[in-house]
């Protein structure tokens, strides 16, 4: 979880901050109410549920405060169960099944970067799996492929921060002396002249929000193509369940 969280210190040096963003074990003594301490909870619940990236802002300003990131750690022993129905790993006496818990590892340090992206201010942009993983602000689907008739999971889910992230750390954080709209302006311009897409919510999860490229849970730039990479996992007996 403090791994993913760092990620996005990538991002603060990326405009020059060195070393900024920075995360740490709340001390003993600290109230986590207290609004000088921004702070990720790890909190045990009984059923799967939404984890959660808030924050406390100045009414008058709109200046954030305080972030607060609530993760439910039930998410690790999902993530760990899926990994291990996909694979079923204990034919003939086979125990490891490291594979599904690092899946599960690499799933919280993407979730913990996704939540404390959301404190900082950030919306989902449901566009970047198309951009090759641009933001920890997507919601990822596992990326498996067949690699000796067993599916590999070493590449399931993105690692740092993407670069998205530094554009809109970039434009939320820069500070600038002078003609400030004109560089605000710059660095989108700039992101969109590489090719990177911005689609939020309001375009990616009602009905009528059909847009090509904003699609929650999936993966690659064309969906289509996507489509055709389930083939291989069309194995007899789970062919109808998945096409
Ligand atoms: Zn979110």
């Amino acid at each position: 979880m403090l791994d993913g969280a760092r990620w996005w210190n990538q991002a603060f040096e990326a405009i020059g901050y060195k070393d900024a963003f920075q995360v740490k074990m709340l001390p003993e003594s600290a109230d986590p109410l207290d609004v000088r301490y921004n702070v990720i909870q790890w909190v045990h619940r009984s059923t799967r549920g939404w984890s959660y990236g808030g924050s406390i802002s100045d009414p008058r300003t709109g200046e954030i405060i305080k972030g607060h990131v609530s993760l439910g750690s039930l998410r690790i022993r999902q993530d760990f169960l899926i990994a291990q129905a996909l694979q079923a790993p204990y034919a003939n006496d086979n125990t490891d099944d490291d594979f599904a818990l690092q899946m599960a590892l690499a799933r919280i340090r993407q979730l913990s970067a996704h939540e404390i992206g959301h404190t900082l201010g950030f919306a989902h942009n449901f566009a970047a799996s198309t951009n090759d993983r641009a933001s920890v602000m997507d919601y990822p689907h596992p990326k498996l492929s067949l690699k000796d008739n067993k599916i590999d999971f070493s590449d399931a889910y993105g690692v740092g921060i993407g670069e998205w992230d530094k554009v809109t750390v970039a434009y939320a954080y820069r500070e600038f002396v002078n003609d400030e709209d004109n560089q605000l302006q710059k660095i989108l311009n700039d992101a969109f002249a590489k090719g990177l897409r911005y689609i939020s919510d309001q375009d990616a999860r009602p009905k009528g929000g059909a847009h090509a490229y904003g699609h929650l849970w999936d993966n690659g730039s064309d969906l289509s193509d996507e489509l055709n990479i389930l083939k291989p996992f069309s194995f007899s007996g789970v062919k109808n369940s998945i096409t």
